[in-house]
């Protein structure tokens, strides 16, 4: 089907929730996607952070090809080879001696956290405190432990029981403590919708101790920034390896583009999440859990954290020469391969601009032109991309010149 006719059933049987580039996608594979006029695009934001290892990674495919034959679904009344084998993978790798539980998405990882969190505290401790400029999910729970205004407004109330602190300040985290009624902080290790605000290593290590000191549990939401896009399995890790949080949450890239989420609970945690208090038919479904074996393979074999660590250092330094260059380009937040670029402007027509010569990223807060490459980006791809985003800058910066010349 050509692009007008796929926009034609859009606009008539699609509900318009979406803010969508005018193209339609054909195929993917790596870190580049072809439109339905052929044209190809450089993808510096595959699946928004779902495609970690890249579009339909070869091994990813087979495996999902091979178990789709033979298992494509089954419920949790039974066991099955592939979730407990995912398991012990993301035991290995978060490394906090715990157990998981499977849901279907980042917000399904969310809320499974969140009900762990309240099933751990006493009655009187019933509050969740979450960052400001936070992003959980849009459940109503996951939605009301996001503290943001904009993703509340027009479908209040939001849930009671949640408290919101700045992010990175200890005496805020502190006060928030005073009223004894804390099960839970809840926070990510790299604010990713937010715009890529990582917590300082002082912070969350302050943030272990309040918690110690209260009884209450560390969760770190690593749906965006874990999987290995920061340099090892979590963010959190790079961050202050020496602080284990209690709970954690997965999704996004833990699939390779499937959907699954995952909540990571420590010895102690876990055995709370009991027969009967919570659950998910389609949870660890076969063929996602399937994908998410595969997508660890892949990260072993290719020894993704290690070319993670070098194409960060290369983008790293690629932008602290833009913005020594470019006075528009105002701050660069960076860890591992999230990347968040402030302009001086809104970004918008850098996307669209960059979506014109070929590359696709996006948006966020605005301002915030976001990055969140594949683990196996390789140079070549990062310069290209890179060489289109500042040809794109230049051009929108010129165009506004000009116009605020005219003004
Ligand atoms: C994307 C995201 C979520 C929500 O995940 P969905 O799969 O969209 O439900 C939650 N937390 C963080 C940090 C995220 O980036």
């Amino acid at each position: 089907m050509e692009f007008e006719a796929i926009k034609g059933l859009f606009d008539r049987y699609v509900i318009g929730n979406y803010a969508r580039a005018p193209i339609a996608i054909a195929r993917a594979q790596g870190s580049e996607v072809w439109d339905t006029t052929g044209k190809r695009y450089l993808d510096l934001l595959p699946g928004l952070g779902c495609s970690g290892v890249g579009h339909c990674h070869p091994h990813v495919v087979a495996a999902v090809q091979a178990q789709a034959a033979q298992l494509l679904h089954f419920h949790n009344n039974y066991y099955w080879e592939a979730q407990g084998r995912l398991a012990e993978l993301v035991a290995k790798y978060t490394a906090i001696g715990g157990k998981t539980f499977f849901a279907n998405s980042g917000t399904e990882a969310s809320e499974g956290a969140l009900k762990l969190a309240r099933l751990c505290a006493p009655a009187e401790r019933r509050t969740i405190v979450t960052a400001l400029n936070s992003f959980h999910g849009r459940s109503y729970g996951a939605l009301s432990a996001t503290a943001g205004d904009n993703f509340h407004m027009g479908v209040e109330p939001i849930l009671p029981g949640f408290r919101y602190v700045p992010l990175n300040d200890l005496p805020a985290l502190e006060k928030a403590f005073a009223a004894k009624d804390v099960a839970a902080v809840y926070l990510e290790p790299v604010q990713g919708e937010g715009g890529i605000f990582p917590c300082t290593g002082d912070y969350l290590r302050g943030a272990r101790k309040l918690c110690d000191q209260h009884g209450a549990l560390l969760m770190f939401d690593e749906i965006q920034s874990g999987g290995g896009r920061c340099g090892r399995f979590c963010a959190g890790q790079v961050i202050a390896p020496d602080v284990k949080p209690d709970v954690v949450t997965y999704a996004k890239s833990l699939g390779g583009g499937l959907p699954i989420g995952a909540v990571h609970a420590r010895e102690g945690v876990h055995q709370k999440l009991a027969p009967g208090t919570h659950g998910s038919t389609f949870g660890a479904n076969v063929v996602c859990c399937a994908a998410a074996i595969a997508v660890f393979e892949v990260i072993e074999r290719e020894n993704l954290f290690a070319n993670v660590t070098a194409m960060a250092e290369h983008l790293k330094t690629v932008l602290a020469g833009w913005q020594k260059e470019l006075d528009c380009v105002k701050e660069v937040r960076q860890v591992g391969l999230m990347v968040g670029i402030d302009l001086a402007f809104p970004g918008k027509a850098v996307i669209d601009e960059s979506l014109q010569q070929g590359l696709l990223i996006n948006c966020t807060h605005n301002i915030t032109l976001r990055l969140l490459p594949a683990m196996n980006v390789t140079t070549g791809q990062l310069n290209e991309g890179l060489g289109i985003l500042k040809q794109a800058i230049l051009k929108v910066r010129a165009a506004q010149a000009q116009t605020a010349g005219k003004a």
